[in-house]
């Protein structure tokens, strides 16, 4: 059970109340995607819901834990950012496989996962090389795979694909629903894109100035936008 219950979060930074009063639910599995423009608070919002930010009040559940207290490496959480550092000097299999070394998974099972990950992300012709010999959508696979080998239950991405050009960015996301699909755990995702967002999500979170506009299906959010915000948003007259 990885639902995800975020419960009246807010955030506060010196004056500035950037998340204010935020309760949703996220269920199990799904494909939820947050969107709104930039500064709106959506970044800290993911923060907070890995542990990398503490709220200034409310609580973060996770499945049926409430995790307000447990540190970022123990909350079952991968995250895939846009500026994804790879190791430099480490091929892609050594980067892929970095995570497993640390928690000491012995040579032919770690073997066995690197494998496995590589070829669910399309890099099984490239492990041995270095990062600076890829190409921008394949260092993202890899960024991607790192996080995979934790096995999450929860993948939180912020606007992973914004340093991609156009092309590849809309292969990425017909990649990343693929992996949604094969690996049935839950994606938090985060964008500033419009079209990216209902193209790619299940559960559309729209947010404004820290706070929730709407959480819907791309179609309800099209069809019933429920305040101004939400229809100019996305694009449709109220
Ligand atoms: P988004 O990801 O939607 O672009 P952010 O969550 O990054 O927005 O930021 C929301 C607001 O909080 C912005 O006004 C930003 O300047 C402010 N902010 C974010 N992080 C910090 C921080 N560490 N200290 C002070 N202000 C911050
Ligand atoms: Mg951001």
């Amino acid at each position: 059970m990885a639902e995800i219950r975020l419960e009246n979060i807010s955030k506060v930074f010196g004056e500035n109340l950037v998340v204010d009063d935020v309760s949703l639910t996220i269920q199990d599995g799904a494909f939820a995607v947050l969107v709104g423009p930039s500064g709106c608070g959506k970044s800290t919002i993911l923060r907070m819901l890995a542990g990398l930010e503490q709220q200034t009040s409310g609580n973060v559940w996770i499945g049926d834990k409430m995790v307000n207290d447990i540190p970022p490496s123990k909350r079952d959480i991968a995250m895939v950012f846009q500026n994804y550092a790879l190791y430099p000097t480490m091929t892609v299999k050594g980067n892929i496989e970095f995570g497993l070394m640390n928690r000491k998974v012995p040579k032919k099972e770690r073997q066995r996962i690197v494998e496995e990950i590589a070829a669910i992300v399309g890099l099984t012709d490239h492990l041995n090389k270095k990062p600076d010999k890829l190409s921008g959508g394949q260092r993202q696979r890899v960024a991607l795979a790192r996080a995979m080998v934790k096995k999450p239950k929860v993948f939180i991405f912020d606007e992973p694909l914004s340093n991609l050009d156009a092309k590849l960015r809309t292969q990425m996301r017909t990649e990343l629903i693929e992996l949604h699909k094969k690996l049935g755990t839950t994606f938090v995702y985060v964008t500033h894109d419009q079209v990216e967002a209902m193209s790619m999500g299940d559960e559309i979170i729209i947010l404004n100035q820290g706070v929730v506009q709407q959480k819907d299906t791309p179609s309800n959010v099209y069809g019933n936008p429920r305040n101004t915000f939400a229809a100019e948003f996305i694009g449709q007259p109220p």
